[in-house]
């Protein structure tokens, strides 16, 4: 059904009485309730998902794709109520690349999952022998988000894993519980039951779910210190694991770019939600003779994007979506301009204001293993650092021990790909960054995590390699 707005959606999942209250980060306002679950709770989604899912696996590839797709189409007729329930718990704004994007995302992504067949695959038939590698579901897939883009990464998590013949029970993020769950209601209205369920809960269901003997994998999507939690309580039931974890992903300006024309893209790399998106730039580097023309260029663009409530259509920034990351920004860029950086925008919080709004900050002048540099931020306020050519930049840019992204500016594209393949991470970008794509794999280098989602290995990410022989 079509939901009127998000009040309605609300209502249907919210607890009639009771329940933990979650504000808006922007105005501090109650959105909604939500029911807390228990570890015994955890125990009876897994019970049924397990008891569900050799039904699922047996209504085979095309049904499943056809259900896939009708919920899809579910999203779809309900964007509208998603985005602004949304924008109210997240923060971000409707308008710009932010809630109503997310969930054309979170639509398209799901549709993206039935667009490749897989098939066995043969790999030796030379008359005496032959052996061919099958794709088997897995069993129930365990799924733990972060609460930067709640709806779309719990898309990425549950989309290939149903496709492929599994069921799934989710532990959204304690800050974004009821983007998860009104969007998991909409796809079980087209979904059978039990085959995708959520268990709303702190840090504890997240870790019992990653030690569950009967959960076959996780698909864990946050930081790089809870990542290596769920690694250790994992590691007595030898699960999969994809971990697409924390990134402070370089860009690079080569001294042939345009900063006029690259501003605009540069901008939105690295300010994208606000800055807290995984692969967001979180440090540019450009070389001394184009610095200051870069400088100006930049500011110029961060200065034109209006910040404020997601529910006014003018907003395409919003607030940091929480107290604590709040404060992570306001010390990073506290302590990179008490060491003498220079401020070029922003830096200025209102700390009388309401909602969690830090503003669009660019720091320039700054020394390459400021904690502004070093660390992720993951919030409006990006720093760039002078290089004396694109050797430097390349080596600052490996000398951490994250690599998700990273992105080449430059309108020579040989001498970008030449910088490209030098760049320890998982994506290099060339004239754009973060512009992920459900068609193209995405997954992270050193310690920004394994395994690849998306496309064809996202898929068989999500599955059991079975080879026969004979
Ligand atoms: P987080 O690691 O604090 O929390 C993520 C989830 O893990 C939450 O649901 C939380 O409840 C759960 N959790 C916490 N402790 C746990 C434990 N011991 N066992 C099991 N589950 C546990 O991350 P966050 O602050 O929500 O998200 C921000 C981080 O996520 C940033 O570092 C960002 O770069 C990263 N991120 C990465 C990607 C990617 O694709 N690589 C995408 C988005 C965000």
């Amino acid at each position: 059904m079509a939901y009127a707005n998000a009040q309605a959606l609300l209502e249907a999942i919210q607890p009639a009485t009771g329940g933990t209250e979650i504000y808006d980060p922007a105005t501090g306002e109650l959105v909604g309730r939500v029911a807390q679950k228990t570890g015994e709770d955890l125990d009876a989604a897994v019970a049924s998902a397990k008891a569900a899912q050799p039904g699922w696996d047996k209504l085979g590839h095309e049904e499943r794709k056809r259900l896939l797709n009708a919920a899809a189409d579910n999203i779809e007729a309900n964007a509208e109520a998603l985005a602004e329930l949304l924008s109210r718990e997240q923060g971000k704004p409707l308008n710009g690349p932010n809630a109503r994007f997310e969930v054309g995302g979170a639509a398209s992504w799901l549709r993206a999952a039935t667009a490749y067949e897989v098939e066995p695959e043969v790999v030796v038939d030379d008359g005496e022998t032959y052996a061919a590698k099958h794709y088997r579901a897995l069993g129930v897939v365990g799924a733990i988000g972060p609460w930067n883009w709640p709806m779309m990464i719990s898309i990425w998590q549950l989309a290939p894993s149903l496709r492929m013949g599994n069921t799934v029970v989710m532990k959204p993020s304690e800050y974004t519980p009821l983007s998860v769950l009104a969007l998991v209601h909409v796809l079980n209205e087209v979904l059978p039951a039990d085959v995708l369920q959520v268990a709303a809960g702190g840090r504890d269901v997240g870790e019992k779910l990653s030690g569950h003997p009967d959960i076959a994998k996780i698909m864990f999507t946050g930081s790089t210190r809870t990542g290596k939690a769920i690694i250790r309580s994992s590691a007595d039931t030898v699960k999969r694991l994809t971990m697409e974890l924390g990134g402070n992903d370089a860009g690079i300006v080569l001294e042939d770019a345009d900063p006029k024309a690259i501003a605009q893209d540069l901008f939105w790399g690295a300010f994208i939600n606000t800055g807290q998106t995984c692969a967001a730039l979180k440090r540019l580097y450009v070389p001394e003779s184009i610095y200051d023309e870069v400088c100006t260029e930049l500011t110029a663009v961060a200065k034109a994007m209006p910040m404020g409530v997601g529910l006014d259509e003018n907003n395409v920034l919003g607030p940091l979506q929480n107290k604590a990351q709040y404060d992570i920004v306001a010390d990073l860029v506290a302590d990179a301009v008490n060491s003498g950086a220079t401020v070029l925008l922003g830096a200025n919080p209102d700390d009388q204001a309401p909602g969690y709004f830090y503003p669009t900050t660019l720091i320039s002048d700054i020394a390459p293993d400021n904690p502004l540099v070093t660390e992720e931020q993951f919030g409006p306020a990006l720093p760039i650092i002078k290089v004396k050519n694109s050797e430097e930049a390349v080596e600052l840019a490996n000398s951490l021990d994250v690599g998700l992204g990273a992105s080449v500016w430059s309108s020579d594209r040989a001498k970008a790909l030449e910088v490209a393949a030098q760049i320890e991470s998982g994506t290099v970008w060339i004239n754009s960054h973060g512009t992920i794509d459900p068609r193209v794999p995405f997954g992270g280098a050193k310690q920004s995590g394994y395994g690849l989602e998306f496309g064809l290995d996202g898929l068989k990410a999500l599955a059991q390699p079975q080879i026969i022989k004979g």
